[in-house]
């Protein structure tokens, strides 16, 4: 109600970090570096830009705000822009990647913090920013991390520049030490007591166990909305579906909205929880992790909370990074009970035991840095003349194998020599916002003739979710799916979407038609005309393969050898390097088509029930075994088995 009545002014003031702006503008004003704490909800995101803009700052450059998520950086830029008054994209604006949604006009800006990592690149003081953000600090982003170790620097050229850390929890005291003991400024709160209540026993299934608990409060508990957190979108979709569903089969019931957010979701249906319900009508929003810090929903007086999340981690068994759902650790789950108190007294339900609360999370979650492939961040550091990479200045250093594992992947791909300096190839690298493979795939592809082509496969890479499959219509939509099916290739089946949207003068009625999300493939033509023009900065040439696909697929193996497998049972394949099973998706165009070649690069791996290849394509032995020394069994197998077939 608070939402309604209340003008957008009124409601800035009543945020906590009102209260204290004057104290906090002269702490700035006399700091270079402060390091700001508030409960989330207390108006860090929203109203710190703001406010600096208010004293004068944006005079002399932008002031810049990163996030690690890029919904956040969307959704508060529009907020912002809101209570400016002021067109989204003009004064206010934000960048993500593929999408820079900002003008000449621009004081505020809004970005994901490796945009502010790729525009340090080109600009390594950031003259254009008088006031840098890092917002969300606790999150401990693999970017954010990296983003430390060179403001560190900066700030000791730019004596002008003011950095603001802030954070959601209590941890101001590493951040100011990393900064050399730096002032910390707490925003007092204004929380709600919350009861906490853990499940008695282990439960099994999360997903129904949460869409009981919502049923639950829904039909017995006082006023107030509820807030569901799930791993990733298949669970909240799920979720949503069976909480509709049974809430048809029981008569009587008020009426309940039941409201998805995680990040593939249409920016438009995202904005939707923000929106105040009528009168009488509960709302229920099912979140991932992005609900936990990020972005704060009013009027959440229940949480449920299954204990999980999604994240990627170096998987040493298989030697990549691997997406996998893990527990939440004390510290998530005391931020997401504190979800329920923000505007009155809550309840957080709690879908795990006591004993595994204090026994199988651990305290602290283990920041992405420590966890996660580093080719990316290797390659941005070698390129800003970072020798070594073992004395970078990180908060918490990333394992050393780690490091030498990602500069193995780096040499692999040919983007650094024997004495690991960036060499020609690397430097071209750099210059696209892709993952190494993907950038490496690019200049292949103009020296093998297919860059045409393959600019298009890695701009379709870049968007997930182009197809979808509605509820009831599963089978029609599978058929025509099918339909795009190239049998050896799941890239060259996205290659083949991709021509015939084309071909049908790029029409949303042709993708509805086919049960391809348009608005997807929309952002696929943007992603590739933005592709583009990098490759027309570095006078890469844009040629076709024409008829010739084996050169494609010879493109792709070449990008992805480092991620082969071979055939060991129907179906089934092992890693080449690692000898660990992984299995075709039944999503997979080879799955459909019932084709399992001898050999296979694919783009990732998803752990669900087992180890599963995204994104699949069929490539030759011999392929392999040309592209460097570590496939030699390769050759050898390759080699015996012609001769078998002889
Ligand atoms: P913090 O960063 O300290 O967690 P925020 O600045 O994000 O706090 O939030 C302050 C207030 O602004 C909250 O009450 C939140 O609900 C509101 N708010 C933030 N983003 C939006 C949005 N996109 N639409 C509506 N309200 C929003
Ligand atoms: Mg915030």
């Amino acid at each position: 109600d608070f939402a309604k009545s209340k003008t957008l002014l009124q409601q800035r003031q009543y945020l906590p970090i009102y209260a204290v702006k004057e104290d906090l503008l002269n702490i700035i004003r006399d700091n270079n570096i402060v390091v700001v704490i508030g409960e989330t909800g207390s108006g860090k995101t929203t109203q710190l830009a703001q406010y600096l803009h208010e004293d004068g700052y944006s005079k002399y450059g932008m002031v810049g705000c990163t996030q690690p998520r890029r919904v956040a950086a969307m959704s508060v830029a529009k907020r912002v822009s809101e209570e400016m008054g002021v067109t989204l994209g003009e004064e206010v604006g934000y960048a993500i990647r593929f999408e820079d949604v900002t003008s000449e006009k621009t004081i505020i800006k809004y970005m994901t913090d490796g945009i502010l990592l790729r525009e340090s690149l080109r600009e390594s003081d950031l003259d254009g920013y008088s006031c840098i953000i890092m917002d969300e600090a606790h999150e401990r982003s693999l970017n954010t991390d990296v983003l430390f170790g060179l403001l560190r620097e900066v700030i000791t050229r730019r004596r002008d520049l003011k950095l603001i850390v802030t954070s959601a929890t209590m941890d101001a005291e590493k951040f100011s030490h990393f900064f050399g003991n730096v002032p910390s400024y707490t925003i007092p709160g204004r929380t709600f007591p919350v009861d906490v209540l853990f499940s008695k026993s282990v439960v099994e299934d999360y997903v129904d166990a949460a869409v009981k608990q919502a049923l639950q409060i829904h039909v017995q508990a006082r006023k107030g909305d509820i807030l569901v957190f799930m791993p990733g979108q298949e669970d909240i979709e799920v979720t949503c579906e069976s909480l509709t569903e049974r809430l048809e089969e029981l008569d009587d019931v008020a009426p309940l909205t039941v409201l998805p957010i995680y990040s593939q979701l249409p920016s438009d249906l995202q904005a939707k929880i923000f929106q105040k319900t009528p009168d009488g009508v509960r709302k229920c929003v099912v979140a991932t992790n992005i609900a936990e810090t990020s972005l704060t929903v009013d009027g959440i007086a229940f949480v449920i909370d299954p204990g999980y999340c999604k994240m990627k981690v170096f998987n040493s068994r298989i030697g990549m990074d691997a997406l996998s759902v893990f527990p939440v650790s004390q510290a998530n789950a005391n931020q997401r009970s504190g979800r329920a108190g923000r505007t009155e007294a809550g309840v957080a339900y709690r879908l795990y035991t006591l004993n595994q609360y204090k026994n199988e999370m651990l305290v602290a979650s283990v920041p992405e840095i420590q966890r996660t492939n580093l080719a990316n961040v290797v390659l941005l550091l070698k390129s800003l003349g970072v020798q070594d990479l073992l004395k970078f200045h990180f908060m918490d250093p990333p394992p050393q194998d780690n490091i030498l594992n990602s500069m193995y992947q780096l040499w692999i791909l040919g983007a650094l020599d024997n004495t690991g300096q960036l060499t020609t190839c690397g430097r071209s690298m750099v210059e696209f916002p892709l993952d190494p493979p993907l950038s490496k795939m690019m200049i292949t592809a103009v020296e093998m003739g297919c860059s045409s082509e393959i600019l298009i496969i890695v701009s379709m890479l870049s968007v997930p979710a182009i197809f979808y499959r509605p509820a009831g219509r599963e089978e029609d939509s599978d058929t025509k799916r099918e339909k795009f099916c190239v049998p050896e290739s799941d890239h060259m089946t996205l290659l083949n979407v991709y021509q015939q949207w084309k071909a049908n003068g790029y029409s949303s009625t042709w993708c509805n038609d086919h049960f391809i999300h348009a608005k997807a493939m929309k952002k696929v033509r943007e992603v590739r005309a933005q592709l583009k023009e990098i490759a027309d900065q570095q006078k890469m040439p844009l040629v076709s393969a024409g008829n010739d696909w084996d050169i494609i697929r010879k493109c792709i193996c070449a990008a992805y050898f480092h991620h082969a497998a071979t055939l060991k049972g129907i179906g089934e394949y092992v890693n080449l390097r690692t000898g660990m099973p992984c299995h075709l998706h039944p999503t997979s165009a080879l799955f459909g088509m019932g084709f399992t070649p001898d050999y296979v690069v694919y783009h990732e791996l998803v752990m669900t029930s087992r180890e599963y290849m995204q994104s699949v394509t069929a490539v030759e032995g011999e392929w392999l075994a040309e592209l460097g020394p570590m496939f030699y069994s390769v050759k050898e197998s390759a080699k015996s088995r012609q001769e078998k077939r002889k």
